[in-house]
């Protein structure tokens, strides 16, 4: 068995982080990352706008007060107050700490940061390295792992979180190039195992975001929050879902419909294009669903709408935003300096997760915690974000709370002995499910019950929602679930057997899937991304509260715990 302190799993931004933090403050504790990819390809190397900060570099009446009412408002009054306190408060000193690390961000004439606007926010305050924010921060967090002697499993893939009476004493995992398996034990496991976005058919994530994480700690009986709160983002590339950063939008893109009109001016007059993500996909799937959407050859009535950047000219374009020139251009041979760009929503990003308190402990239901068990970045859910993240802010909470959960782990393990753990039962139990897909003689490819999978959930729990809808989405899930039973892999092999993957994702991204359906048809109201035609308006009284839902084989189970309200009361929301 192999034996470490702390083991966390995800090489992301959140998972190096919280491992650099441990290294400073106590580089005896011996610390380990484990990644199914590797580290550098975690779906962070993919963010592009930026990370947000009141460093008042190019507005000076910023303030972390106006960032956090920015925050809470776009949450739509669903964060916890404290948690968006700690968040907006410590974002100057992490942003100068990766600074002072070596991450390249773009400047002033005067050598500053420079800052961009950013939907939601009010004031210029997101920091970046052009369109390429995630591969500037990654690259240095991964060379620091080095630096802090962090041993780094990558392409092993963490099958199990192992947890007995109510503690967390290590994990199980296969690695992808032989098919070994190893349990290992630990004082402290951490899960930064990123977000879900596969879940749907179009989506902004990589590969890889299948929501592993979230499946493993439901399974393992820890319930999961505000799991209905799914963001999708208003310009996914059409038909790819490829992301087209809001970052083009801070730059001064506008959104037309097939009209030519900015249409924003219907919905948010007051910011535009810069509205929060929540409320651009639904202008956006409403200027569809009227017929004023677009064609990508101009012809009305089509599927998507035009991000239009023509006005920008190509000196902005190129140094500002170049990667999203590039993606369009080599994805559909557009050229956005003179074309506009064909865009509607995509599947982007998890509002819900994982619950923890603001040392990244993880709940074990309304009042408790799972000891030894901590996460940070977009698996969890300490609710700064609420119902709906404003962009730049998720960047921010990994490395914010990536820190703060390292420093908690650094104290938590001082305290603690490894645990006692007999690995035998566990090796067994995996060899046996390994060997039992290996050998299902079914006749469905793993493929087709993901895509109808996928399908399936983008119909039935998407930009609008009703009761109808969801039901009839939880009625085809469950038909899905059954020809999980019946899939066979070609590869019968042990060396790198990406079957065998596809089909332990499938089987995450349902369970995901199922918690996304239960929370979302138990919250009538309409909150931020949850939008339900049936129940339109939100409802404080009955609903200003976090769903946490609990998963089993036979089904889900639907508590709710309260929201921190500390400065801020909840307000209509309007832009
Ligand atoms: C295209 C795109 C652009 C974005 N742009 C921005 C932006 O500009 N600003 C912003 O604030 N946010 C942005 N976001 C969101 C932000 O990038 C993510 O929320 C954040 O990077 C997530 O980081 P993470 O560390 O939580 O997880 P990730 O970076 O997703 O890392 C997850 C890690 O977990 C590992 N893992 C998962 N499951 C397993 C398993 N079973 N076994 C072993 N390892 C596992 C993976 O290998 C990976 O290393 C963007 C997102 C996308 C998709």
């Amino acid at each position: 068995m192999i034996e470490h302190d702390v083991i966390i799993v995800g090489g992301g931004l959140a998972g190096c982080r919280a491992a650099v933090e441990i290294g400073r403050i106590n580089p005896s504790i011996d610390v380990a990352v484990v990644a199914k990819t590797h580290p550098i390809r975690s779906h962070s190397v993919a963010a592009q706008g930026g990370i947000a900060a009141t460093l008042k570099n190019v507005d000076s009446t910023d303030s972390w007060e106006a960032h956090a009412f920015d925050t809470v408002k776009g949450s739509d009054y669903l964060a916890d107050q404290d948690a968006v306190e700690l968040l907006t408060k410590e974002a100057p000193d992490v942003v100068i700490d990766l600074e002072h690390m070596g991450v390249l961000f773009s400047r002033l004439p005067d050598g500053r940061i420079a800052q961009r606007a950013f939907g939601g926010h009010s004031h210029n305050r997101t920091c970046y390295a052009a369109d390429k924010t995630g591969h500037a921060m990654l690259h240095e967090l991964v060379n620091n792992l080095r630096r802090y002697g962090v041993q780094v499993y990558e392409e092993w893939y963490v099958m199990r979180l192992i947890l007995e009476e109510g503690q967390a004493k290590g994990l199980l995992m296969y690695h992808i190039l032989d098919g070994r398996l190893e349990v290992v034990r630990a004082k402290v496991v951490m899960f930064a195992t990123g977000g879900y976005g596969r879940v749907f058919n179009t989506t902004s994530n990589d590969f890889a975001s299948t929501g592993d994480g979230l499946a493993m700690s439901a399974m393992a009986g820890v319930p999961l929050q505000d799991m209905e709160f799914v963001q999708f983002h208003p310009t996914g590339l059409y038909p790819v879902g490829v992301l087209i950063s809001e970052a083009v939008r801070g730059e001064g893109a506008y959104l037309i419909n097939s009209e030519g009109d900015r249409f924003m001016a219907t919905y948010a007059p007051s910011r535009m294009e810069l509205a929060p993500r929540d409320i651009t996909s639904r202008a956006i799937t409403r200027e569809i669903r009227a017929g004023r959407g677009v064609y990508p050859d101009g012809r009305p009535g089509g599927p998507c709408v035009f991000l239009d950047l023509r006005h920008m000219g190509q000196e902005k374009i190129m140094s500002r935003i170049p990667f999203c020139w590039e993606e369009a251009h080599r994805l559909l041979g557009v050229d956005a300096v003179y074309e506009p760009m064909p865009v509607r929503p995509t599947g982007h990003y998890s509002m819900g997760g994982i619950p923890v308190n603001t040392e990244g402990q993880v709940r074990s239901g309304p009042d408790g915690f799972v000891e030894g068990f901590f996460a940070a970045g977009e698996c969890a859910c300490v609710s700064v974000h609420g119902a709906n993240r404003l962009g730049s802010n998720s960047l921010l909470e990994c490395v914010v709370y990536g820190k703060i959960t390292g420093a908690a782990i650094a104290r938590y393990v001082e305290n603690r002995k490894l645990p006692d753990l007999d690995d035998r039962p566990y090796l067994q139990q995996a060899q046996q499910e390994l060997q039992s897909l290996v050998d299902r003689a079914g006749t469905l490819r793993i493929g087709a019950v993901r895509q109808g999978f996928q399908d399936a959930m983008s119909d039935h729990c998407g930009v609008f929602r009703n009761d109808e809808l969801m039901r009839e989405g939880l009625n085809q899930l469950g038909q899905y679930q059954q020809q999980y039973q019946q899939i066979y892999l070609d590869d019968k092999g042990k060396l790198w057997n990406t079957e065998i993957i596809e089909a332990l994702e499938l089987r995450s991204l349902m369970v995901v899937g199922q918690l996304i359906l239960a929370s979302a048809l138990n919250r009538q109201e309409s909150r931020g991304a949850h939008f339900r035609e049936d129940y339109p308006d939100r409802d404080d009284e009955k609903f200003l509260k976090h769903t946490l839902s609990y998963y089993s084989p036979a089904g889900v189970d639907i508590r709710y715990r309260p929201v921190t309200i500390t400065q801020f009361q909840p307000k209509e929301r309007k832009y």
